[in-house]
């Protein structure tokens, strides 16, 4: 999900397209890991794939029962306590490294199935984090990597960050949509896809 936005006309165009970048996380997952006839490991792929931006949704829902303006709750509420934190912990390669660990040697197949598909999430978006890059080494370090690519800003090659994502779903799309034949899990995915799509010509047409 997109943590930076500043004018109040590109934050609109924003915040309607951040939980789209989640769902394109979930498609990605799924592709991965999902199997027809496997609602419980599918429901742990879906969630893996939502938990490292759970924290955003509830900072976002946060922010309009505090009723901050869109510079206050991203330039100013979003870089302080607890939110950093919680996106450090729900962003980490090693955080999730060791629940896959664990759950490997435990033998718990879904928690290892929800720590590969956060892991996933977090993998793709390592390289298209431009100056909103969270610190995905945490505990062990701070670092951030500033990618030159971001998946949103237009001033931080956004255009083709949106257009590797979007190409991204796209083919995870199709492998889904050859694995299952039901008519509810097509429909889902066609107008997922069709969602992706608007986001990415409203991210185009976005100038800011
Ligand atoms: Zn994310």
């Amino acid at each position: 999900m997109r943590p930076v936005l500043s004018p109040l006309a590109s934050g609109q165009v924003l915040c309607g397209l951040g939980p789209m970048n989640t769902l394109a996380h979930v498609v990605v997952a799924c592709a991965a890991l999902s199997r027809p006839q496997a609602p419980r490991r599918n429901l742990a792929v879906v969630a893996g794939a939502l938990i490292p931006d759970a924290s955003m949704f509830v900072f976002f829902a946060w922010s309009r029962i505090q009723g901050w303006s869109g510079d206050e709750t991203w330039n100013v509420r979003y870089w302080m306590e607890p939110w950093q934190s919680l996106g450090a912990v729900s962003n980490s390669f090693i955080v999730f490294s060791g629940i896959l660990a664990l759950s490997l040697w435990r033998k718990w197949p879904l928690v290892a199935l929800v720590a590969i598909a956060a892991l996933l999430h977090i993998a793709v978006d390592f390289p298209l984090h431009a100056d909103d890059a969270h610190r995905h080494f945490w505990p062990v370090s701070d670092w951030r990597f500033n990618s030159p690519i971001s998946y949103w800003d237009p001033a931080q090659n956004g255009r083709m960050g949106g257009l590797i994502e979007t190409i991204t779903v796209l083919v995870a799309s199709i492998i889904l949509w050859r694995r299952f034949h039901n008519f509810r899990p097509r429909l889902m995915l066609a107008l997922l896809f069709a969602l992706q799509l608007a986001a990415f010509v409203a991210l185009l047409s976005w100038v800011r």
